[in-house]
């Protein structure tokens, strides 16, 4: 299978503040992001996966076979030990039908109410997977980020669980620390940070 022969690559999100991230991590490298809502009629896809690299796999292969692209997907999540790793998978769905993420941050703090402050490790994991066209699976890479959940709301950066996720070395939550410090430090800056020499000699190398 023949790498594609431009520097665009199409990322299988709707999430458009992870396209953001994911957007300043690869620009830099001459790497041009593209959504999937640019594209009509593609399929839902279903993650019913238990793990977050079933579920970028997933999502990676059933995008590219649907446009005949190569294809970045991620799949990424918190997981908090009190709470044995939940909401992990369940993370951009973990207080149910028509869920938020402010909805979700209430139902982690609900969980979290009667745990210690010092109780509340918790870390972020990215599983990033890279399909060719043809649905199978050349490049992976995970990385993870610690950190802690406080109890009340700190900053309006980033998304998700970030205003919560308090990063102990820098006092500050992922809700307060700029993009640029996030996109040094997050479980997807890491991701990419050791995917990004493969995707560059894949994609730019044959263009
Ligand atoms: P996915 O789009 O199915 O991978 O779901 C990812 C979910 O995990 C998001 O909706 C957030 O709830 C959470 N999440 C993943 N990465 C981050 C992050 O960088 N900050 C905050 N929440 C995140």
């Amino acid at each position: 299978m023949n790498a594609p022969k431009t520097s665009r690559l199409v990322v299988g999100s709707r999430n458009q503040k992870k396209l953001n991230e994911i957007s300043q991590l690869l620009e830099p490298h001459g790497i041009e992001v593209i959504g999937i809502a640019n594209f009509a009629d593609i399929p839902e896809v279903i993650e019913d996966g238990d793990t977050f690299a079933a579920n970028a796999a997933k999502k990676a292969t059933e995008t590219a076979l649907a446009i005949k692209e190569w294809v970045l997907a991620e799949d990424s999540g918190l997981s908090v030990d009190a709470l044995g790793g939940a909401p992990g998978v369940y993370s951009a769905r973990f207080s149910g039908e028509g869920a938020t993420d402010e909805r979700n941050n209430q139902k982690l703090l609900t969980e979290l109410a009667d745990t210690a402050p010092e109780k509340c490790g918790a870390h972020y994991t990215c599983h990033v997977a890279i399909s060719s066209p043809d649905g199978a699976i050349r490049m992976t890479e995970e990385s993870t980020c610690r950190g802690r959940i406080i109890n009340e709301a700190r900053g309006a950066n980033g998304f998700g669980y970030d205003p919560y996720f308090l990063i102990p070395e820098f006092h500050r939550t992922f809700g307060e620390l700029s993009s640029v410090v996030k996109n040094q430090l997050s479980h997807r800056a890491r991701a990419f940070q050791r995917l990004t020499p493969r995707l560059v000699r894949l994609i730019l190398g044959n263009s």
